[in-house]
């Protein structure tokens, strides 16, 4: 077998183990195995590159490998959970940059004239790969904290959109007639300022699908480098990160009740500040946590609404304990998932598989919110948004995102550090209810509390 016929055959393993890869990840039981199966894949797909790779220059290759390598472990041995989707948009905007570089590598390579189809393929890659790069470093600044949360709405935002993007095409149909270099140059330039004006009116609460988004978009434009380095693999790779990250938006966006064609266009966001948090102090009942470990333990059902402030606090271990002594004293226990709790999609579910919580004991959002009438307490714990019954009332800026209905239940206990509102900043009329009391405290030492007496 001749070296190219034998790249071509590792590299059909490399795929074929990324697709498993893939379909391991759709299920936190297989989602090891899946994690396994990519990572052989790619440790093959780069061990045929190099088998294939003729004159190479070592040095240059395995000294970035190296130091990218080493820095892509520290950050993954060190980032926290709550820290990872901003290190995700971070990656996205890196495989953008990538897509970019190798584009502009391709053009200025005046040895070199294009075929049509590589024009074309330039083309794509590099736009798709810009809006990514300056889309993801937004995506990364809002997510951080650094830039603000709030969506930035300014007049005749999508008329500069579109203006933008139609002297973006312009341009690359000019390159692509005519191989101009300026041309290349320009609609990249107009491609980085679309994925930072594309990103900037998107609200805090429209993050999780525009990071799912932007994951999908950078798959494309891996895709996009593959076709200009007649790669194989990276082009399957690519569509496989492309197309698995478009169907999550899909999902997302039914979850929350959003428009995916307003998602790629960067045309939706929270343009109100109706419910905003803090316009006045309100009274809410509070309990300690000997009153909650009695109501409890004294329940015949319990459903355990989990957010953001349990990855904060590394909770779970604790609440996975509670839950045993719970069950052992014949309460029924559930732990209600919504799809975008905590900071990126199935953050939850990651959080509660590390303390071993069953798998029958969880339930997806649309299992359990017909249950939550028939149930007895209601422990919503480091959630905020997810729970909030604003999203029913038009004009809010999480208006028509489905909720977790705990505001049905007999009784809702509420656990926190304050009365600070959650990612979205809005005020949650649930907190006030007759039937509700809050437990105010780090999740972890209040749980803890609650194992203790109970
Ligand atoms: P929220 O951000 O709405 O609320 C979290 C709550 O946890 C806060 O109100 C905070 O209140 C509390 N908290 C923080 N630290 C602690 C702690 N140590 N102990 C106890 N409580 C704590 O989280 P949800 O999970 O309800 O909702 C997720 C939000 O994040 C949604 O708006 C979603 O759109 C957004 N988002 C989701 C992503 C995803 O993909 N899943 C990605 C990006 C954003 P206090 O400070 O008073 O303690």
């Amino acid at each position: 077998m001749s070296n190219l016929a034998l790249s071509n055959f590792a590299y059909l393993i490399a795929a074929v183990l990324f697709i498993l890869a893939l379909r391991g990840l759709s299920s936190p039981t297989s989602a090891r195995s899946g994690n396994l199966f990519g990572m052989i894949g790619m440790a093959i797909a780069i061990a045929a590159t190099f088998w294939i790779g003729e004159s190479l220059n070592l040095l240059l290759i395995l000294v970035p490998l190296l130091l990218g390598g080493s820095i892509g472990i520290y950050a993954a041995k060190t980032v926290q959970m709550t820290k990872m989707p901003e290190l995700v948009a971070l990656m996205h905007s890196f495989v953008g940059l990538a897509a970019v570089l190798i584009g502009l590598a391709a053009v200025f390579n005046i040895f070199e004239t294009h075929s049509i189809v590589q024009r074309f393929e330039l083309f794509i890659g590099a736009f798709i790969g810009a809006i990514t790069f300056t889309a993801s470093v937004v995506a990364f600044g809002k997510l951080s904290g650094k830039f603000g949360a709030k969506p930035l709405i300014f007049q005749g935002q999508h008329l500069i959109n579109l203006v933008l993007a139609i002297a973006m095409v312009f341009c690359g149909v000019i390159y692509f007639q005519s191989e101009s270099i300026p041309a290349f140059i320009m609609m990249v330039t107009l491609a980085l300022v679309l994925g930072i004006t594309l990103i900037v009116p998107i609200g805090g609460a429209d993050m999780p699908v525009v990071v799912s988004m932007l994951n999908s978009y950078s798959g494309w434009a891996a895709a996009g480098i593959g076709f200009t380095l007649n790669n194989s693999v990276l082009i399957i790779a690519g569509a496989c990160v492309g197309s698995s990250g478009a169907i999550l938006s899909y999902i997302m966006c039914k979850a929350m009740n959003r428009s995916i064609i307003s998602v790629m266009l960067g045309g939706f966001g929270a343009d109100t500040t109706a419910d905003i948090a803090g316009q006045a102090e309100r009274p809410v009942k509070s309990g300690s946590a000997d009153d909650v470990a009695y109501l409890m333990s004294n329940a015949d059902s319990v459903i355990i609404v989990p957010g953001y402030g349990l990855a904060v606090a590394r909770a779970q271990h604790a609440l996975q304990e509670l839950t045993t002594k719970l069950i052992e004293k014949g309460v029924s226990v559930k732990y209600a998932i919504h799809p975008v709790a905590g900071r990126m999609p199935g953050h939850m579910n990651v959080l509660l598989a590390e303390a071993d919580v069953p798998y029958e004991q969880v339930a997806e959002m649309e299992d359990i919110n017909g249950e939550f009438s028939q149930t007895d307490v209601v422990l919503v714990i480091g959630a905020n948004d997810v729970v909030n019954p604003a999203a029913k009332t038009p004009g809010s800026a999480i208006y028509g995102m489905p909720i977790l209905e705990a505001q049905k239940a007999k009784m809702i206990i509420v656990n926190k550090r304050s009365m600070a509102p959650g990612y979205a900043g809005l005020d949650n009329e649930l907190f006030y209810s007759d039937k509700t009391t809050m437990l105010f405290g780090d999740a972890k030492k209040v749980v803890e509390e609650l194992v203790k007496a109970i």
